[in-house]
C-alpha cells in the first residue's frame, strides 16, 4: 500500500464518528487481529501458509463449509479464497481483497514488538495493524457475522486473501485467474483508500483508489575505455551520465487528466486555501490550463496525478579513486500515468538524453493497469457506510502511485476500487515503517466498513 495525502492547514466541521454501541462482533475481531499481527508474514520467514491456515481453521469454527475455502500454496507462500454463495446464480460475484503478507520488522528497531498486537493511548501498535491485516480482520470477521446473521447474499461474495503483496503478486494472479474469482464484476481492495483526518482529528476528506500509475525503474549506463586519471581524456563516463540526469530533471512529460484525476484534484481544491486551492480548481476545470499546472508541477503532493513524473534514486559510479570510471549507472524511478506505455517513456528518455552512446534500460517487469473509472452503485455504497460514520465529509476517487493487488485485478479485467474504513491522519502514516500504529477506533470502523459494503453490494 502507498497511501499520499496531505496535511491540510484547515479542518471541515463534520459530525463525529457514533460511538460503536451494541457490537458483540468486537471483542471477536480484536481477538482474530491480535492472532494475524503475531504471524511474522514478511517474505522470506515462511508463515504465510501457517497464517493462511489459521483463517480456513477460524472460518470453518464459524460454519463455513470446507468446500467454500481454497488454499493456494504458491513458493514459500499461499493464497487463500473463501466465498459465500449467492442466491442469484446468474449474479455475478464480488471480489474482496486483503493482503496477508507485510514489509518485514526487525523486533531490535522497534519500541514495542512487531509481531505483539500493543494497544497503548488509543492506538494499536504492530507490523500490519495499517498494512493491512486490520483489512484482513475486517474480511474474516464480515464472513464470521454474515454465517452467524445467517445472512445469504443475492451475489456470490468472494474474499480473495494474498499471500505476496508486497513483493511478487504472485498469489494475486493465483487469485485473480481463480474460477470463482474470474467472472467476478468488480472488487473491492481493503488495502488503500481511506480518511484522511485533520490535525485536530476531525475527518477531512475520504478517498477511494480507482486507478495506479506504472511503476518503472529505467537503468541509465554510460561506459568508457577508461585508463589512468593522471592521463584524463576528453570523455568521461561520470561526466557523460551526469549530463544526462539534469537533462531529465529538465524534462516536464506532458500534462494528463482523465474524468478520475479531475474529480480528484476538484475535491481537495474545495477543501484547500490559498494558491494551491485555485490552481487545484483551475485544473479540473482545464488540465490545459498551463498556469494551473505549473503551480501543482512544484507541489509534491500533487505533481503526481497530473502526469508521468521520473525522478534519479541510485547513482553508482567508477572503481578507483585514480582510475578515469569505465562504468556510470544511474536508477532513474517514473510513476508513468495509466494507459502510457513503458517503452514510449524509455524512448522519451532516450531521445531528451541525446548521447546514443547511454544506454536506457527497463528494470524488471513493470505492471501497466486500467482505470477503474467510478461506479455509480459502488461509490453510493461507500457513501452509505462512510457517511454512517463520518457525515458529511466529501468523498473522491484518486490515482495511487502504483503498487497494489488493484493493478493485477484491473488487468484481469475485474474493475477494483480500494476502499478500506481506516481514517488516520497524514504523520500517522508509518505503513511499512518504524512502529506502524493505527487509531484503536479506526480499526473498528474498518471492521465495519467491510460489513457494510459486503452487506449493502452483495444486496444489490
Ligand atoms: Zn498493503
Amino acid at each position: 500500500m502507498r497511501w499520499t495525502w496531505l496535511w491540510l492547514a484547515t479542518a471541515l466541521a463534520v459530525a463525529s464518528p457514533a460511538l460503536a454501541q451494541d457490537a458483540p462482533h468486537q471483542p471477536q475481531a480484536r481477538q482474530i487481529f491480535e492472532r494475524l499481527i503475531s504471524f511474522r508474514s514478511a517474505a522470506g520467514h515462511g508463515q504465510v501458509p501457517a497464517m493462511a491456515d489459521y483463517i480456513a481453521e477460524t472460518l470453518r469454527a464459524g460454519g463455513v463449509p470446507a468446500e467454500d475455502i481454497v488454499v493456494l500454496p504458491h513458493e514459500e507462500t499461499a493464497g487463500l479464497i473463501v466465498r459465500l454463495p449467492g442466491r442469484d446464480p446468474a449474479a455475478r460475484p464480488i471480489l474482496f481483497s486483503g493482503h496477508m503478507d507485510v514489509v518485514d520488522a526487525r523486533p531490535e528497531d522497534w519500541e514495542r514488538d512487531p509481531f505483539r498486537l500493543v494497544e497503548e493511548n488509543g492506538y494499536f501498535f504492530g507490523r500490519g495493524v495499517l498494512d493491512n491485516k486490520a483489512g484482513v480482520t475486517a474480511m474474516v470477521s464480515t464472513i464470521l457475522r454474515m454465517r452467524a446473521d445467517g445472512f445469504r447474499p443475492r451475489r456470490t461474495l468472494v474474499f480473495g486473501f494474498v499471500g505476496d503483496e508486497e513483493t511478487a503478486f504472485g498469489t494475486t494472479r493465483l487469485i485473480a485467474a481463480h474460477d470463482w474469482v474470474r467472472n467476478a464484476e468488480y472488487a473491492i481492495n481493503t488495502d488503500a483508500g481511506g480518511g484522511a483526518l485533520g490535525p485536530d482529528g476531525q475527518p477531512m476528506i475520504y478517498l477511494v483508489q480507482g486507478a495506479e500509475k506504472t511503476y518503472t525503474t529505467f537503468r541509465l549506463t554510460a561506459t568508457n575505455p577508461g585508463g589512468h586519471s593522471s592521463r584524463p581524456r576528453a570523455d568521461n563516463a561520470i561526466y557523460d551520465l551526469a549530463r544526462a540526469l539534469l537533462r531529465i530533471e529538465q524534462h516536464r512529460f506532458p500534462v494528463m487528466a482523465n474524468a478520475l484525476t479531475r474529480a480528484y484534484l476538484g475535491a481537495f481544491g474545495r477543501i484547500m486555501p490559498g494558491e494551491t486551492g485555485s490552481a487545484l480548481r483551475a485544473f479540473a476545470a482545464d488540465p490545459q490550463d498551463e498556469a494551473a499546472a505549473n503551480v501543482l508541477f512544484a507541489d509534491p503532493e500533487f505533481v503526481g496525478t497530473t502526469r508521468t513524473t521520473c525522478i534519479a534514486t541510485r547513482l553508482d559510479a567508477g572503481h578507483a579513486e585514480n582510475a578515469l570510471p569505465q562504468r556510470a549507472t544511474a536508477l532513474v524511478n517514473c510513476r508513468i500515468f495509466p494507459d502510457v506505455p513503458v517503452e514510449s517513456v524509455r524512448e522519451t528518455l532516450v531521445e531528451v538524453i541525446s548521447n546514443p552512446a547511454i544506454r536506457v534500460e527497463t528494470t524488471g517487469t513493470p505492471q501497466m493497469s486500467p482505470v477503474s473509472e467510478p461506479r455509480e452503485d459502488v461509490m453510493a455504497a461507500i457513501a452509505r457506510s462512510i457517511h454512517g460514520r463520518h457525515g458529511g465529509v466529501p468523498i473522491s476517487p484518486y490515482l495511487e502511485s502504483g503498487g497494489t493487488d488493484g493493478l493485477i485485478y484491473r488487468t484481469a479485467g475485474i474493475p477494483t476500487w480500494a476502499s478500506s474504513g481506516i481514517f488516520i491522519r497524514n504523520e500517522e502514516m508509518f505503513a511499512h515503517g518504524l512502529n506502524e500504529r493505527i487509531p484503536v477506533a479506526s480499526f473498528y470502523q474498518a471492521v465495519d466498513h467491510v460489513h457494510d459494503l459486503a452487506s449493502d453490494l452483495g444486496g444489490r
